[in-house]
């Protein structure tokens, strides 16, 4: 049964949640919902799981759909347990401001500022200083509970991933990758490496979300290190749209030893929709780290 054809499809322009644009908070989603990171400064661990169409209550969705809706809810209290480690979980679902279904998936600790109350109820103290969890975090965790997150590949997008150049700062100078052509280059500093393949992993604007330049720079970081930490040679690179549309580049990384497979799964993780990657010799490939699915 398709989504679409039961319990979706209607959309109100002026529903906030209808409206929320396509964001970089998106932590996963498919083709009937999504899940974002809503932490606040008080909560540091705070999901919210929204179903995609304009749905007033769970009584509204089919059996089936349901169903999806809370098979995904239980691995994202799995997730927020996991990863948090807290003392409690509240689960709610109220929509008396906004009556759009969803549902919040909170961590809760004795010494944070609401406890024992809601996180909605009066400040009870200045809560306990936690570290914010990372994106990339969440999003490894749930695609490993969820698989790959489902979206809608345009021919534009494709088009915009056709008709970019790559640009690697390699030691030996820059090598510029197009999808479907080798780069000489390349294979010289694999050799060098005693490696064979290689990957283009971006870590900004994810789910191609402009991102403000901070978080960007703070996501680049976290890839580098990731990469670093693995032993991995790691150069610099650069994704140029060939129109150059709006200084639409973007900071990546090129890094020998990946197999596609773990490339795919970083980028996912770092919510980027395709990756680049390829071997000695051979032309390069983009590998799509969601599963694509029709508008
Ligand atoms: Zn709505």
């Amino acid at each position: 049964m398709s989504a679409d054809a039961s319990s979706a499809g209607e959309h109100k322009p002026d529903c906030p949640i209808c409206g929320d644009a396509p964001g970089h908070h998106w932590l996963w989603r498919d083709e009937r919902l999504r899940i974002i990171d809503a932490r606040d400064a008080d909560h540091p661990a705070f999901l919210r799981v929204i179903w995609n169409a304009h749905v007033r209550e769970m009584t509204d969705l089919t059996d089936a759909d349901r169903q999806h809706l809370m098979e995904v809810l239980w691995q994202v209290e799995r997730a927020v347990r996991e990863i948090a480690q807290p003392d409690k979980i509240n689960l709610g679902s109220l929509g008396n401001m906004v009556p759009h279904l969803h549902w919040h998936v909170i961590a809760r600790w004795p010494d944070d500022a609401h406890f024992p109350g809601s996180v909605w109820s009066a400040k009870q103290r200045e809560g306990a200083a936690r570290p914010r969890i990372p994106a990339a975090l969440w999003r490894a965790t749930l695609l490993a509970r969820l698989g790959l997150p489902a979206v809608a590949v345009t021919p534009e997008l494709v088009t915009a991933y056709e008709h970019t150049a790559y640009a690697a700062d390699l030691p030996g100078g820059p090598a510029t990758l197009r999808i479907g052509t080798p780069e000489p280059l390349l294979e010289h500093w694999l050799t060098e490496h005693g490696q064979t393949r290689w990957a283009v992993i971006s870590a900004a604007n994810p789910w191609s979300s402009r991102c403000e330049k901070d978080a960007n720079h703070a996501a680049h970081t976290a890839l580098r290190a990731l990469l670093v930490q693995r032993g991995l040679p790691v150069c610099e690179a650069m994704n140029w749209p060939d129109d150059g549309v709006a200084g639409w580049t973007e900071p990546a990384l090129m890094c020998a030893g990946l197999s596609p497979e773990e490339a795919l799964r970083i980028g996912a993780a770092f919510g980027q929709n395709a990756v680049l990657c390829g071997e000695a010799g051979e032309s390069t490939q983009i590998m799509w780290c969601v599963r694509q699915r029709d508008r």
